[in-house]
């Protein structure tokens, strides 16, 4: 057995740097220490894959394995090499593996890959697909029980295969994610999220073991209310709201976790407000025109007070809102949605 740690490296945008920082009080609101990572994609998409290059057998794998979350989540993959695929995959071996997390991918310039399979050893594709629907490395778990020798692992990160430097393994090894930026709950060791490392590079001589498989959480969390629920709102099911309708859409946010979806068609184009109204801290996602993977603008509490509201200019199409609750963990209530072309 090569007991090299062949560690993946999820790719985080540079912009993700500057929205970890403390925010500032917005219009005299309340302080939020963080501004939680909302990278899954909307319940019930259907991502587009392309690959460029790779061998029959290669293609064949990854197919397979993105399938084990298709089982299980609310979302599919459609593998039909679009030049505006959201997922693009390249297969070369000197680069690695690794992926862009989530709705990230959407921010990475089309003619570029936002996943490479430089080896496809055991559930490495499952892995990577993982990232790309959103989920990160369960050994950065903020509730993990690894206890990093760090000095070793620099070192040994060092070397090849990974040749990194310690700001590197700092970064794809050693550094947690606070708990505000992930959904997880308990480390998992059975994680296909979690990588092969060797015991000498903890503190208590107990490593970590590569898994090949989703694990029963793996499965349990990707279908939960928090990431793709099956029995959630999906696309087709978008409540349609009309332009300018005297009248605001009354609605509520009934259960933990869910996630309201509507549509909206703008015949002209012009300068559009979509706001709520109400005592429940929403917030507010708009996509489009056409698509409900393309992200044009997000707000927590840009309106009267927790709530939110999107001005902007948009072209003739039909647009997709989603509203969920500030506090995914806990909150529900009652809000109200409008759209007015101004
Ligand atoms: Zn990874």
């Amino acid at each position: 057995m090569d007991t090299r740690a062949k560690v993946c490296i999820d790719r985080i945008l540079p912009r993700e740097l500057r929205r970890l920082q403390p925010t500032e009080p917005v219009r005299g609101g309340r302080t939020r220490a963080i501004n939680p990572i909302g990278k899954s994609w909307m319940n019930g998409t259907t991502l587009h894959v392309r690959f460029m290059g790779g061998t029959a057998a290669e293609q064949s794998t990854a197919r397979e394995q993105a399938g084990w979350w298709q089982q299980v989540a609310n979302l599919k993959f459609d593998f039909n090499n679009a030049s505006d695929a959201e997922i693009r995959v390249t297969f070369d071996p000197n680069d690695g593996a690794w992926s862009y997390v989530g709705t990230d991918c959407r921010d990475i310039p089309l003619n570029q890959a936002t996943m490479n399979l430089g080896f496809l050893d055991g559930g490495t594709a499952a892995h990577e697909f993982g990232h790309a629907i959103g989920l990160a490395h369960e050994h950065q778990s903020p509730f993990g029980g690894i206890q990093w020798n760090e000095q070793v692992v620099i070192a040994e990160a060092a070397k090849s295969p990974n040749f990194w430097d310690e700001e590197t393994t700092r970064h794809n090894i050693l550094r947690k994610y606070s708990v505000d930026q992930v959904k997880g709950t308990a480390f998992d060791p059975d994680s296909i999220m979690l990588y092969f490392f060797p015991a000498s590079w903890t503190l208590n001589g107990i490593g970590t073991k590569a898994n090949d498989v989703l694990s029963g959480l793996d499965k349990e969390f990707i279908a939960g209310a928090k990431m793709y629920p099956k029995t959630g709102a999906t696309i087709p099911d978008a409540i349609q709201l009309k332009v300018n309708a005297r009248l605001r859409t009354q609605a509520s946010i009934g259960q933990m976790g869910e996630e309201d979806l509507y549509k909206f068609t703008a015949v002209a184009d012009g300068r559009y407000v979509i706001d709520t109204q109400g005592p429940t801290d929403v917030v507010m996602k708009l996509f489009g025109p056409g698509s409900a993977t393309a992200l044009i603008a997000e707000d927590d509490d840009s309106g009267i007070s927790a709530n939110a509201r999107i001005a902007v200019n948009l072209i003739a199409g039909e647009y997709y809102v989603q509203v969920r609750h500030y506090n995914r963990e806990s909150g529900m209530g009652n809000y109200s949605v409008k759209v007015r072309k101004m």
